[in-house]
C-alpha cells in the first residue's frame, strides 16, 4: 500500500539529469569529460539522462554544430532518454517566465551600455564581468530606453550543497548584483534559459563542470522566484590545456572523434579518477559502457581532485 498520491509516485526517488552542451563548436575532450560524468552518475543511479541543446545564445551559435554533438556522442554510445530539446524553440517559455518577474516587479528594465557600467562600478564579479552598481534598479533615467531586463537581488547569502565540492555559499548581491535576464541584443540569458529548462524536464541531478558553480547561486535564485525546485548539484573538474586555460573553441581544442574508440573515454574516466582496468584495454564500447557504470563513484572524482590539488579547479564561489 502506498500513501504517496499517484503523481508523487511516479517522480519520487527518480533521477534525471542532463547533459546540456552549447552548440559553439564540435565536441571536444572537455565536453566529453562532462558528457561522461553526467551519463554515468545518472546511469549508475538507474536514473534518466537527457539531452538539451543549449543555443540560445545564438550569436555564439555555430550552425551545424548541433548535429555534430548528437552524432558524436551517438558514436561514443551514449543513450539519451527521450527527445532532445532545443532552447532555440522554446522562447515562449523564457518569455513568460520574464513576463512572470516583470509583473511581480522582481524584474526590472536597465538602460546602461557596457561602458556606463565600467565607469560606474569598480567592483568585479565572480564571472569576471563588472558587479552591477544598481544604477536602473528604481527606474530608468530620464529620456532613457530599456536596452535589458535584470533580477533585483537582496543581500543575503544562497547556501547549496555540492555533492563534490560540499557546501557552497555566495552572496549574490555582493558577488555579481542584479543580474541580466534579457541582454541588450534581445537574446534570453542562460542563467534563465538554464533554470526554466531544466524545472520544465524535471531535472533534479545537475552534473557539470566546475567553471558554472558561480553561476550556480544566481540559478537558485531565480528557482526561488520562479517557485521553482531546485535541483542537486555536482560540478565536475574541467579540463586545462597547457596554458592553463579550459578547453573550449575558443581556445581552439581539437574535435574529439568516435574512431578513437573506447580510449578517449577512458581518458575521459581517468581524468575523473576511474583509470581503466589494464584488462579493460582495447575494451568495445558496451564492454567499457558496462565498466564504466558499474565503477562510477562520486568520492573517486573528489579524490583525483584532492590529489590533483585543484589543478584543474577554478572557483571562486565560497566553498565552506
Ligand atoms: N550550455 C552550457 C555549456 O555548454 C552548460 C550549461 C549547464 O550545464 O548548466 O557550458
Amino acid at each position: 500500500m502506498s500513501f504517496l498520491p499517484e503523481n508523487k509516485k511516479k517522480s519520487y526517488g527518480v533521477y534525471r539529469g542532463r547533459f546540456a552542451p552549447s552548440p559553439t563548436g564540435a565536441l571536444h575532450f572537455g565536453s566529453l569529460v562532462t558528457a561522461v560524468g553526467s551519463y554515468l552518475d545518472a546511469r549508475a543511479h538507474g536514473g534518466q539522462w537527457l539531452v538539451r541543446i543549449e543555443d540560445v545564445d545564438k550569436p555564439r551559435t555555430l550552425p551545424g554544430a548541433a548535429d555534430t554533438i548528437l552524432r558524436t556522442l551517438e558514436g561514443f554510445g551514449f543513450e539519451w532518454d527521450g527527445e532532445v530539446l532545443v532552447q532555440s524553440r522554446r522562447l515562449d517559455l523564457y518569455h513568460a517566465a520574464l513576463a512572470h518577474l516583470q509583473l511581480n516587479g522582481e524584474a526590472y528594465p536597465c538602460a546602461c551600455s557596457r561602458s556606463e557600467i565600467k565607469s560606474a562600478s569598480s567592483q568585479t564579479s565572480v564571472d569576471g564581468g563588472l558587479r552591477y552598481p544598481g544604477t536602473c534598479r528604481n527606474g530608468l533615467p530620464e529620456g532613457r530606453d530599456a536596452r535589458a531586463w535584470r533580477l533585483k537581488m537582496f543581500d543575503r547569502d544562497f547556501n547549496f550543497f555540492d555533492r563534490i565540492h560540499g557546501m557552497c555559499r555566495q552572496n549574490v548581491d555582493r558577488e555579481v548584483g542584479d543580474f541580466v535576464l534579457l541582454r541588450a541584443d534581445g537574446q534570453y540569458a542562460y542563467q534563465l534559459a538554464v533554470v526554466v529548462d531544466d524545472a520544465a524536464q524535471g531535472v533534479n541531478a545537475v552534473v557539470r563542470g566546475v567553471d558554472l558553480l558561480d553561476s550556480t547561486a544566481r540559478q537558485i535564485a531565480l528557482q526561488q522566484r520562479l517557485g521553482l525546485p531546485t535541483p542537486s548539484y555536482a560540478h565536475l573538474p574541467v579540463v586545462i590545456n597547457a596554458a592553463g586555460e579550459k578547453l573550449s573553441k575558443q581556445t581552439l581544442a581539437p574535435a574529439v572523434d568516435p574512431a578513437q574508440g573506447s580510449a578517449i573515454l577512458a581518458a575521459a574516466m581517468q581524468f575523473l579518477g576511474h583509470p581503466l582496468p589494464a584488462e579493460m584495454r582495447g575494451a568495445s564500447l558496451f564492454d567499457f559502457w558496462n565498466w564504466a557504470i558499474s565503477a562510477w563513484s562520486i568520492e573517486r572524482v573528489i579524490r583525483a581532485i584532492a590529489s590533483n590539488s585543484g589543478k584543474a579547479e577554478k572557483l571562486s564561489t565560497g566553498v565552506i
